[in-house]
């Protein structure tokens, strides 16, 4: 028998809960925020999702978008600022004035808050092209140095197949998802190929067959951004086994019974 034969699978060992909150709590607090990330714990999450992209010079650093006028009063990319450029600038006012200050968090800063909060984290590479492959060496010494908490509790995905893949490799023992819009034909040899310990999908591309068909499969399947408490408890009736979610207090309480 192969060693990897009388191992359990990673799948087996995650325990992904009920909702996780998108970005931190989206619509409670400034998205991927260090305060942001507290609040999500406030309000009871377990796992939080966030983003994360390089900055100029390959520092890893937790941010949605590519560029920075939506949510910080920055102006240009993320991928062309410094990081000391990046810490300058406001990234709670955009959400209310009463988070003015709030900074960009680095993925250390990101990392180690989460564990002290006891949150698990679905960590997404953002990924410019040209720079998966940097992306994806950083995030993966980042994590093996200071992600200390049970490595059930830690998820990284990306939209992009090569950051994922060099993920895959640089930090083969820390659990991967395979992320995509709506799941193409021949998904399974992707997910197979990626070793996913779940499938990610968008919500709205997923009728109750794609649903089933990655079930069957035996992956854990979770959908974004679901804020509609009917719609989580359709999906959760059919097997899904987690929902992505700014965090209205509907999703929390609805759930809850
Ligand atoms: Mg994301």
């Amino acid at each position: 028998m192969s060693q990897t034969m009388s191992m359990p699978p990673i799948e087996t060992l995650l325990r992904i809960p009920k909702v996780i909150g998108h970005r931190g709590a989206a619509s409670r607090a400034p998205e991927n925020t260090l305060a942001g990330f507290r609040k999500a714990a406030e309000l009871g999450y377990r796992w939080v999702e966030c983003d994360v992209r390089l900055s100029q010079e390959d520092h890893p650093v937790v941010f949605h978008d590519d560029i920075l006028a939506r949510t910080t009063d920055g102006r240009g990319s993320v991928g062309a600022t410094s990081v000391r450029d990046l810490r300058s600038y406001d990234a709670g006012s955009y959400f209310n004035p009463s988070y003015r200050g709030e900074r960009i968090p680095t993925l250390e800063e990101t990392l180690t808050l989460l564990q002290s909060l006891r949150l698990g984290c679905d960590l997404e590479m953002k990924a410019e092209r040209g720079r998966e492959r940097a992306l994806a060496d950083v995030v993966a010494r980042t994590i093996e140095r200071l992600w200390s908490q049970d490595p059930i509790s830690l998820l990284v995905t990306s939209f992009s197949p090569l950051a994922i893949e060099v993920f895959a490799g640089a930090a083969p023992s820390i659990p991967r998802g395979y992320l995509t819009g709506a799941l193409p034909l021949g998904w399974q040899a992707r997910a197979a190929r990626l070793k996913a310990a779940a499938v990610v999908c968008d919500h709205t591309s997923l009728g109750f067959a794609n649903v089933r068909s990655v079930t069957d499969a035996g992956y854990p399947l979770l959908a974004y951004t679901v804020n509609d408490v009917s719609r989580a408890q359709a999906l959760f009736a059919r097997g899904t086994e987690g929902v992505i979610s700014d965090g209205p207090d509907a999703i929390l309480t609805g759930l809850s019974g």
